[in-house]
């Protein structure tokens, strides 16, 4: 599961749209993360599923905002519930599980909450996200999944910066990941995709 197919009509739209920062940032603004093209989701979403069709999935669990879209895309697919982690702790949410994450393209930390109603022991899950860099979110979201006693059977990202390491950290850790596009570099502000 873990050997990297590109998901080509993604890796184009990148090549056309994808924008570089400087500090090995990419900006997907157009098409992703801002203004969001539907299609494509949906393409990618369907591109989840078959890849995801061999394990067993009750809950798509993801973290606001960026990652809400294609979590919802893909539970529609699968037709269970999606879960988003906050980023905050909601004064009305009494038994939560919180982790903390740190974030490199904001350089701080901050707590990751979810309900102990919506993630709860037994869920098989899988975790779908924007963005795999470091994998600090991918390893918030694996302790909030201990925590509560539930099961990863995926985690699933539209874009990996594999010179950052979270995906080497997960695949190491056995981890059934699949990244739709997998950037291998952003120096000089060229982008460079792994074959
Ligand atoms: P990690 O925790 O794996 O270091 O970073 C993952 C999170 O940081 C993603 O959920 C995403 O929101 C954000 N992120 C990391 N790298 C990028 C990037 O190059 N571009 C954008 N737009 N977001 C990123």
């Amino acid at each position: 599961m873990s050997d990297y197919k590109p998901f080509e009509p993604l890796v184009k739209r990148i090549k056309e749209d994808g924008k570089c920062l400087p500090g090995g940032i990419l900006k997907v603004d157009s098409f992703i993360n801002h203004q969001i093209d539907p299609t494509l989701l949906q393409s990618m979403s369907i591109e989840f599923v078959r890849r995801f069709a061999s394990v067993e999935i009750n809950k798509i669990l993801t973290i606001e905002a960026s990652g809400i879209a294609p979590a919802v895309m893909v539970g529609f697919l699968l037709n269970v519930p999606v879960v988003f982690a906050k980023k905050k702790k909601p004064s009305t949410m009494a038994d939560m599980l919180v982790t903390e994450v740190f974030s490199f393209t904001k350089n701080k930390s901050y707590s990751v909450c979810c309900s102990k109603e919506y993630l709860k022991e037994g869920d098989k899950v899988l975790f779908i996200d924007d963005f795999l860099a470091n994998g600090n979110a991918a390893k918030g979201i694996i302790d909030l999944v201990n925590q509560a006693g539930a099961t990863l059977s995926g985690m699933g990202f539209l874009v990996e910066k594999s010179f950052q390491h979270g995906g080497d950290f997960l695949r190491a850790q056995n981890f059934p990941v699949e990244s739709l596009a997998i950037i291998g570099s952003l120096d000089d502000c060229k982008i460079t995709f792994k074959d």
